[in-house]
Formats: structure tokens, sequence, C-alpha cells
């Protein structure tokens, strides 16, 4: 493995206390035990179903939820002992739904120009140059500067929030499901865009998606998330040719069926997405698991590393 290790995560819990019934209060586990390292100039996706807690990691990562325990370090420093200027600096994130994102009161230029107003642009009088210069490297003619989000087409408006969170040449992107709310075609041309602009700026990215095959081409390491565990991580191509947990194995048979809209879930896997509320006893995938054993249902596994792998299932430690 090449690269500085830009961001650290260790041992990340999040719990939520949500309403069970009337006066009850239950606590649902999103996120468990989960460690992640992050390097300079790859991209390292997170793979998981909806309620695998893909997205509340992705969210504590850019400070917008408090982690119950664990730690997250960006840089060597803690992400807590970071203002939060000092933290968008260097770290920025693209959502789902470029048209929740943005206000639709401003116009393309107000939009890309803000961050720069916000982290007090030290060449004011060169803002709109650099605006039209990120709007060209984003694939945006320059005269939509004056329009208004909602005269955008889907993929403009996500190319907008690509040049909003770049402006200002953050180290490390979270692009949290970037293209799911696109139409396919316009999908592969925001990947690839993202893919061009990671080598332009070296840029590092944290890749959310709920489709392993959306993150095949763009992501050096995959991360697989199940019931807010990761169950797997492996570099890319490893984990396509040699999937280990038996989850991975599942999503990726859901890859190669012939429906591209097939990602996740997966037909193949038995059963219905656990409650997360009131998660299996023993290992969380035992439900479902086509090869659960007797201890699967009592016991959950260590998680094993061999090289540049890890996993969490019993069938790797026998
Ligand atoms: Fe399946 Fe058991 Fe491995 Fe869990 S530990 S994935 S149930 S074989």
């Amino acid at each position: 493995m090449s690269g500085q290790v830009v961001l650290e995560v260790r041992d990340l819990q999040r719990d939520f206390s949500i309403s069970a019934g009337a006066f009850k209060k239950a606590k649902l586990r999103a996120v468990t035990q989960v460690s992640l390292d992050v390097r300079e100039g790859e991209t390292l996706a997170i793979v998981g179903e909806s309620g695998s807690g893909k997205s509340t990691v992705a969210r504590m990562i850019l400070g917008l939820l408090e982690p119950t325990a664990g730690e997250i370090t960006l840089g060597g420093k803690p992400l807590s002992a970071y203002g939060r200027l000092e933290r968008g600096a260097l770290l920025q994130p693209i959502f789902q739904d470029p048209y929740a994102s943005l206000n639709p009161r401003k116009s393309v230029g107000s939009i890309i120009t803000l961050p720069l107003v916000i982290n007090g642009d030290p060449e004011p009088r060169t803002r709109k140059a650099r605006v039209l210069e990120m709007m060209q490297r984003v694939g945006l003619p320059e005269r939509l500067y004056h329009s208004y989000p909602s005269q955008l087409s889907g993929g403009q408006r996500q190319r907008v929030a690509i040049a909003r969170a770049l402006i200002n040449r953050p180290k490390i992107v979270i692009c949290d499901e970037p293209t799911s709310a696109l139409d396919v075609s316009v999908q592969a041309q925001i990947l690839n865009l993202l893919q061009d602009l990671q080598e332009q700026l070296g840029l590092t990215y944290v890749f959310i998606s709920h489709n392993l095959a959306v993150v095949q081409h763009i992501a050096t390491r995959v991360a697989i998330m199940y019931l807010g565990q990761v169950v797997e991580e492996a570099p890319t191509q490893a984990l396509f040719d040699d999937p280990r947990h038996p989850y991975t194995q599942a999503l990726l048979e859901a890859v190669l069926t012939p429906d591209p809209r097939l990602g996740v879930p997966d037909p193949s896997i038995r059963g219905d997405f656990p409650n997360p509320i009131d998660p299996p006893s023993g290992c969380p995938f035992h439900p479902r698991c086509p090869h659960s054993m007797a201890i699967c249902e009592d016991v959950d596994p260590a998680e094993t590393r061999d090289g540049e792998r890890r996993a969490r299932c019993h069938l790797l430690t026998a």
C-alpha cells in the first residue's frame, strides 16, 4: 500500500435512541467497531445496503454526528480538535441529491463562490476567475454562471455541487452516493469526472455506495458493511476476484446478474435485512447466510487479517 494515512477511524460506534411505542425508547446501534485507514490519493469505497451504517460513518467523518465511542483523526490530529472552517478546508462532502443540497434561490456563480467568501478568500479580486476555472474543470459552460439550480439538469446540478466542494481545494472528499440520484448514462459521466479531478487535484476520496458495480472502477479498496460492522475489506481487484465473506460473495453475484439495476439489495440472499433494533445473535449475517454453522448463531466472529485483507467470518478462522 502506498500513500500516507490521512484519515484514521478507530473503533467507531454510534448509538441512536429511538421511539419504540408509547413512552418507550429503544437503542439502535447503527455503527459498531468500525476501523478504517484512508491513504493519500486513494479511493476507499464503503459499500452496504440501506441500514448498514455506511452513511452514519460518513456523517461522523464529516463532523455532522458525534461518535458514541471511538476516534477519528485527520492528518494525525483528532477531528474534534478542528474548528468548523479548518475542517471544511480539508474535508468536503458531495451528497446524493444535488437538488436538495443546492440553494434554489442562489445562482450557480454565487453557490460556487460562497465557500471562498466563508473561508476568507485572500484574493477577492480573482474570485470570479477562480469560479469560472472550476466550472470549466467540472464541465459547466460559462453561460450557466447566472443560472439557477432549477434551470439545470440533474448531472449539471451534481457538477455544481462538485465545483462547490472543490473550490477551496480540500484534501479529502466524502462522496455519499454521488451518482445514485442520476440517470444511468449520467452516472458514468460523473464517475469519470470524479476520477479525472482526483488525478488533476491529487484528491483522496471516501466513496459511499449501495452498489458494488459502481465502485469497481473508481475504488482502490473496498470495505463492505453489514448491520453496522465492516465485514470485509480488501483491495478492489482482490475483492472482486476472490470475495471471502459470504455477504460479499452474495453482493457480487448480484452485480454479475444481467440486470444492471441490481447491486444491493440482493435477491440471492435469503431473508430480509434484519431489524437493527433487534439484531441477530452471534454473526449478524447468520439468518441469511448459506454457510451458517452452529457457532454462527452464538458467537460474533472476530476479525482476521491476511496481508492487506481482513474479514469477519468463522469460515476464515477454521
Ligand atoms: Fe456465514 Fe457464519 Fe461466516 Fe457469519 S460467520 S458469514 S453466518 S459462515
